[in-house]
């Protein structure tokens, strides 16, 4: 039997061979330094924050030089698989705004040319590339069981000897051609293993972009590479898509850098070019003192979903991760605060070569202040796009008023120091509620009243006021001045410095009386501009809240 003819008894119906599939895809024509970069997510579970960190990453990776961008779901954990995982992955980088130049769009449909860009579509590709394998007899079947494996491994435990198939303990390596037909006959199942060339006690050095130099020892272990439902593990199949597609860099999070050995081996027995790697840090959580990584159990915050539903913005939360990919980027915004963030050079020298912290409180600063750099317009905007997936109630009082909501945004929005006091979209209704004349009712319950708080004196307060200042036609400096002579006629001190040098002569200053008017009006003893929040509100609104709190 040649090698050719037993490739075809173990991998039977393979339509096309290696080469087949090496012409098929034609070579990029990209400009000297582009980089072609991919995210390569496996669909197992809510979509992670280190995803989008790494979408971004690569977003501007690509952008920057040129390049391209790929998404790539790697679905051949099929035991793992959430039905909806595909969908979800698709649906955070569309929301997010995180574009890819080629990868699925949805299951059935993709755009690019060097697909299919999902792993359990390109089976005929990775059988392929193992029946060339087999016939330069760089890889074999093995039958070892879950039970032998397991074997092997507390033998090797029992000795202290270093665990996993290889070597003399790689038995099925061993095996002549017609053993494994015979065996294959009688139908036992196998899997494909690499049949490692590695020496242990060799040590190589490699060059990581984000890590530097790291040295390890040769792979010397014969890991599965195809299973034995036809599926290729994560070594293999990566190793062969980054080459077909023609990845430059591949971007991944350091819990790979320890198979990094293996798929040097592979890259290399495959005779395939050099690719850069570039490990990068996790985002990390303290806790107890304890730094750890950020847990997809543990941390809804590891949840990309969860900042949505918190309705902090796409654009705050990318500013943060740029912020955590790039210890510079911060300067360059300062510089540069208008520009997309995909202008910002991002360096593989400035990446974090150790886990960053997870900053929630960075993330809640960039989330106000890009708020608050919005016009009322665009808040009303957004914040109906989130009330309506999030908070029904929310969003009905803001489709009815439009204007109101609008114009309560506008309150001490624009100029230099605008106000920041919404931290998320999610966050405005509970600034907000008391300007919603039904709200309003059914919210009121604490008045926050603080220095003058007899009930009698609040009532004569706003029932003069009223009656005798009270005109909605009047300018912000008008009104501000009937207050005063209000206060006059009340025995409250109008003028602050007056008042700080003789307290004893008067019953309040007109701080105490704002306060009133402004708590009756809203609940609440601090608000933004009560003059705005007075004209918004109107003479109607303000007579029958006053007279409300008269009922009390
Ligand atoms: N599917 C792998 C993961 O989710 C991708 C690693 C890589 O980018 O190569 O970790």
């Amino acid at each position: 039997m040649t090698r050719e003819e037993y490739a075809d008894f173990l991998l039977p119906n393979v339509e096309h061979d290696r080469a087949y599939y090496e012409n098929l895809y034609p070579k990029r024509n990209l400009k000297e330094g582009a980089r072609v970069v991919r995210v390569a997510p496996s669909p197992t579970g809510f979509v992670h924050f280190g995803t989008l960190f790494q979408g971004l990453m690569d977003r501007s990776l690509a952008t920057t030089s040129d390049g391209v961008f790929i998404l790539r779901i790697e679905d051949t954990d099929q035991k793992r698989e959430l039905e909806t995982g595909i969908e979800q992955i698709l649906d955070a980088l569309l929301v997010y705004d995180i574009p890819y130049d080629e990868g699925p769009i949805s299951r059935e449909e993709e755009k690019g040319k060097y697909g299919p860009y999902i792993q359990s579509k390109r089976k005929d590709i990775y059988a392929a590339f193992m029946k060339d394998m087999i016939i330069h007899d760089l890889a074999y079947p093995s039958f070892a069981t879950a039970e032998e494996l397991e074997e092997i491994r507390k033998f090797q435990e029992g000795r202290k000897a270093r665990v996993g198939y290889y070597g003399k303990y790689a038995k099925d390596r061993y095996l002549s051609m017609e053993e494994v037909v015979e065996r294959v006959k009688k139908g036992e199942k196998y899997a494909f293993r690499l049949k490692s060339r590695g020496d242990f006690e060799n040590k190589v050095t490699y060059h990581d972009l984000v890590k530097g130099d790291v040295e390890f020892p040769e792979n010397d272990v014969d890991y599965v590479l195809l299973k034995e439902d036809g599926l290729p593990t994560y070594h293999f199949a990566h190793v062969i898509d980054d080459y077909l597609m023609q990845v430059t860099h591949v971007v991944r999070g350091d819990e790979w850098l320890s198979s990094l050995p293996l798929h040097l081996e592979l890259i290399k027995v495959l005779g395939l070019p050099s690719v850069h790697h570039l490990h990068t840090a996790p985002l990390m959580k303290e806790e107890d003192g304890i730094r750890r990584k950020l847990s997809k159990r543990k941390d809804p915050e590891a949840n990309v979903y969860e900042f949505k539903k918190q309705g902090i913005p796409k654009e705050a939360v990318k500013e943060y991760l740029m912020t955590v990919i790039n210890s510079n980027f911060e300067e360059w915004r300062g510089e540069n605060p208008t520009k997309d963030i995909l202008e910002f050079p991002i360096s593989f020298e400035k990446m974090n070569v150790s886990g960053a912290l997870f900053d929630m409180e960075k993330m809640i600063n960039l989330s106000k202040n890009f708020i608050s750099l919005l016009s009322a317009e665009e808040v009303y905007e957004r914040v109906c796009a989130w009330a309506k997936d999030f908070d029904s109630h929310f969003y009905t009082l803001l489709k009815e008023n439009k204007e109101l909501s609008i114009a309560t945004y506008q309150i001490e929005r624009g100029g230099v120091k605008p106000r920041k006091d919404y931290t998320s979209f999610g966050d405005i209704y509970s600034h907000t509620w008391y300007m919603y004349q039904e709200a309003f009712d059914e919210e009121k319950k604490n008045y926050e009243f603080d220095k003058i708080t007899d009930p009698e004196e609040i009532k004569k307060i706003l029932t003069i006021y009223l009656e005798s200042y009270y005109e909605e036609s009047d300018d912000q400096e008008t009104w501000f001045q009937k207050i005063k002579e209000m206060c006059d006629q009340l025995g409250y001190a109008s003028n602050m410095k007056e008042y700080k040098q003789n307290p004893e002569n008067y019953k309040g200053n007109v701080a105490d009386v704002s306060t009133v008017l402004r708590v009756a009006l809203t609940t609440k003893s601090r608000t933004p501009n009560l003059y705005d929040i007075m004209q918004i509100l109107g003479h109607e609104e303000i007579k029958r809240r006053f007279d409300s709190f008269q009922k009390i």
